[in-house]
């Protein structure tokens, strides 16, 4: 026979299969059987049993109600769903088994505590019928979006910008590859389809539902799954659903975003090295999530750059302005979230003790803007009025010394609620009474150290030492004896006390009521401070990007259409400040529709990844609508940054560096348009020299020859590819300068026109530390390569594509042509090294 608690528990169990169920279970949340095997070792508690009716013991493990944060974060982080279940009844009342609930299932998706604070967390859903519709959406901010495209690359593009922390997916999808590496949750076509659910709750948002049926539908199973994970929450901060289109923003695939760091570093971790952290000058938790966003989305619309243009200059104008805006922003909490937490009710006094604070300074921000001489800057001023008198609610309501807890009275100041302070009255005074009646009983008793204390269990009482005992007067009725004293109460104080007990009681139940009525009054006006919190977003935003303008020397950029992009003096935003001051070599770039390839020569180490980033990360930041490391720059706008970028094994789907570099060659030419710009770090490489030359070749021709002309950065080691700058008329010759010094050589940085007339790969190999006899080695066998090869800049120019056939090996030495094919890139200096012992040993 299994205990009735155990049917219970397996009752609740079964509607919530994929999650972990915390079971209330008095002061702890146990957990049972599987759940249990399972949390115990990540939550490092110990594993028990239970009895559980017919013998069986079922393994537990359980958490203290009051820590139980932690916990939750702790399991939700290591990628678990955790279901929390509540004793519904109180205990004391109950008949039979306690009443128990799910009140909340807590996943990576819709967790809202102890998430980053600059990054969104996202809860995205994809549902595929004629398009593949995309729904994604902040529960912590009540950003809710969907889009939508008949293109499953775009759709994957959106979904890895917005790397949702939780994918909801119905079973069809859930076996396909696309997902590998999210946290997946099924639910059943349902859920998807029927879509009265979001059309109720969004009732003005018809059309767009009809205008994006399937991504409506993944909206409507997200909103389902909330109902489900947070039942009861009104959700009061989502406010409306957003769409919008994929050609508003420059498309950044998944390997632009990451080659180009934008938010994200190539290795480790934090956003250190990063453009983000670059620009990143702002004060709100709010307006770090937005510059975030800009940076991944920047803008197609020379109007709408020049707009976000056109606030910086204001700014960076004005320093007082810049000054006291900053200033006021540090002032501010993150409204998103707070409101967040008002909806889903549970934020306590502390939360709205920020918001009092936030709009307190908004007064001040206003004051500022309206002085300024920016009328693009003035019209936020619309955004950020009528919400005073909710601020001076809160100033007269809250105690500023409120605890976290709600349950313990102290919520509210004096003189907010005439019962209030009646009821503190009575209880101050009880307590006066009681100092009071110590001072008498002792001068009555003559006992010096008799004392009035209280307890939990016995309430108010007299205590009087042993030693004291016989000066305690008849109508003591004795209570308690301690070890050294004895505790009594008189009838009296035990009328008292139920005075000071019963208003203290109603007290604590008063300012809680009041306390909701508050929130409530807050919960109504939070469609007016999201849009404040949005005007404040945008503002902190720019003022950041016009410190940074200012800190670090940056120039507006002037943005055209005419398809010519030019630098003058350009910098690298982020190894410019890794730098020390002064040391970055600046370089110009000229890529306009008649020369638009650059084959980029110059040996390792000479800065030609560095040059093709800065040129992609200058457009970028000026179609963000930020000034530009620059001394002047015309930049005109471009749909797509393209990069393939080093060699990197994706070990995790099993593919070779080789196959990975192809795969994205070839989402490049399918992609590219006369508008994109692309960055080429060596192609070929990862697969046996002649392969890799004739690819290498055949995809620059390709880039320069067909109709769709892009803007194209190729940086490369085949030094033939340089001879196509005379066959084909889009193409032309830069190189790195290095200055040859004895038999090392000095990097200028330069980026210089023309080819590169030797790659210094022992020069540069020794610079890295291998061993002399091993250089000098290496020498020889260049010289010996150099004297034999057919591979040679002058006789190597097939004329059309159909010459390929030359790259046919001319006749060499067996051991030559190992080493010929050999990729030195991928050997260790040690691995180079025992190559060489080999080599002479096989001689
Ligand atoms: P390559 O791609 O040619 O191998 P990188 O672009 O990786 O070379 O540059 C190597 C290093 O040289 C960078 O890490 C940086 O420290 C330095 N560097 C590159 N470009 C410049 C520059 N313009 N001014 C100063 N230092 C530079």
């Amino acid at each position: 026979m299994t205990t009735p608690m155990m049917v219970q528990y397996k009752s609740i169990k079964a509607q919530v299969p994929d999650a972990i169920l915390f079971f209330r279970l008095g002061d702890f949340y146990e957990m049972f059987g599987e759940d249990a095997l399972t949390a115990a070792p990540i939550l490092e508690i110990a594993l028990t049993g239970r009895e559980t009716g017919g013998g069986e013991r079922t393994p537990m493990c359980g958490v203290p109600y009051h820590a139980v944060e932690n916990y939750l974060n702790k399991l939700v982080s290591t990628g678990y769903k955790v279901a929390i279940c509540e004793q519904v009844e109180d205990p004391q009342t109950a008949k039979g088994i306690v009443r128990r609930e799910i009140i909340r299932i807590i996943s990576p998706g819709t967790v809202t505590e102890s998430i980053a604070e600059r990054m969104n967390n996202y809860l995205a859903s994809i549902f595929h019928e004629t398009n593949w519709g995309l729904a994604f959406l902040d529960v912590s901010t009540g950003e809710f979006t969907i889009f939508e495209n008949a293109s499953l690359d775009i759709v994957l593009t959106e979904l890895s910008r917005i790397n949702p922390s939780e994918l909801v997916l119905p079973p069809e999808l859930v076996r396909l590859k696309h997902w590998r590496g999210y946290f997946i949750t099924t639910r059943d076509r349902k859920s998807f389809t029927q879509t009265d659910i979001i059309e109720e709750q969004f009732k003005k948002q018809h059309a767009l539902f009809e205008e994006s049926p399937a991504a409506a539908k993944a909206a409507n199973a997200l909103w389902n799954y909330l109902e489900e994970t947070l039942p009861g929450s009104e959700l009061t901060h989502i406010l409306e659903i957003q769409t919008y289109h994929p050609d508003q923003w420059m498309i950044l695939d998944q390997w632009t975003r990451r080659n180009l760091e934008l938010t994200e570093p190539l290795r480790g971790q934090g956003k250190k090295g990063t453009l983000l952290s670059v620009l990143d000058f702002t004060k709100t938790a709010f307006g770090g999530r937005l510059l975030r966003r800009w940076i991944e989305q920047p803008l197609l619309s020379k109007q709408e750059i020049e707009h976000r243009l056109n606030i910086i200059s204001d700014l960076t104008e004005d320093s007082f302005l810049r000054g006291d805006l900053a200033q006021f922003l540090t002032g501010i909490y993150d409204l998103e979230r707070l409101m967040g937490k008002v909806s889903f009710g549970t934020a306590h006094a502390r939360d709205l003790l920020a918001l009092k604070q936030t709009l307190s300074t908004l007064p001040k921000i206003r004051s500022s803007l309206f002085a300024s001489h920016s009328e693009s800057l003035k019209n936020y001023l619309a955004h950020l009025t009528g919400l005073d008198e909710l601020g001076e609610e809160l100033e007269n309501a809250l105690n500023i010394e409120a605890p976290l807890s709600l349950k313990e009275g102290n919520l509210l100041k004096d003189g907010y609620s005439p019962e209030i302070d009646q009821l503190r009255g009575t209880s101050s005074g009880g307590k006066d009474w009681v100092a009071q009646l110590e001072a008498q009983e002792k001068e009555r008793t003559g006992i010096r150290s008799l004392k009035v204390g209280y307890n939990k269990v016995f309430g108010y009482y007299i205590e009087v030492t042993h030693a004291n005992a016989q000066l305690v007067p008849p109508e003591y009725i004795r209570k308690q004896t301690l070890a050294n004293a004895e505790r009594f109460i008189t009838p009296e104080l035990k009328e008292y006390e139920q005075k000071i007990l019963g208003a203290e009681d109603k007290l604590i139940q008063l300012e809680y009521q009041l306390f909701l009525e508050i929130r409530e009054t807050v919960r109504r006006h939070i469609p007016q401070i999201m849009d404040a919190a949005h005007a404040l977003a945008e503002i902190d935003v720019f003022v950041s990007l016009a410190e940074v303008a200012i800190r670090h020397h940056y120039v507006r950029p002037e943005i055209t259409q005419g398809g010519k992009i030019q630098i003058l003096e350009g910098r690298h935003p982020v190894v410019e400040n890794m730098l020390e001051n002064g040391t970055f070599v600046p370089n110009d770039t000229l890529l306009s529709r008649s020369k638009h390839l650059a084959l980029i020569t110059g040996p390792n180490m000479a800065g030609k990844s560095t040059y093709m980033r800065q040129v992609a990360l200058i457009v970028l930041m000026a179609q963000i609508g930020s000034y530009i490391p620059a001394e002047k720059a015309s930049i005109s706008i471009v749909d797509h940054i393209f990069t393939r970028v080093g060699a990197s094994d994706d070990l995790a789907s099993g593919q070779s560096t080789f196959m990975v570099e192809m795969r994205e060659v070839a989402y490049i030419l399918h992609h590219v348009t006369e508008h994109s710009l692309v960055i080429l770090d060596e192609v070929g490489r990862g697969t046996a020299t002649f392969d890799g030359l004739s690819i290498a070749w055949a995809v620059t021709e390709y880039l320069a020859d067909q109709k769709v002309k892009p803007k194209t950065l190729f940086a490369t080691h085949y030094h033939e590819l340089t001879s196509l700058e005379e066959s084909l008329p889009g193409i032309f010759n830069l190189h790195v300068g290095v200055r040859e010094h004895g038999e090392d050589i000095i990097f200028l940085h330069k980026i210089i026109s023309g080819r590169a007339d030797r790659s210094y790969g022992i020069q540069v190999a020794k610079l890295a530390g291998l061993p002399a006899p091993l250089l000098q080695r290496a020498r020889i066998i260049l010289e010996e390569l150099e004297a034999s090869s057919t591979l040679k800049e002058k006789s190597f120019r097939p004329e059309a594509a159909t010459q390929l056939a030359l790259f046919e090996a001319p006749a060499l030495h067996p051991l030559l042509r190992e080493i010929v094919e050999i990729n030195v890139d991928d050997l260790s200096p040690r691995q180079a090294q025992e190559y060489l012992y080999d080599l002479r040993e096989r001689i």
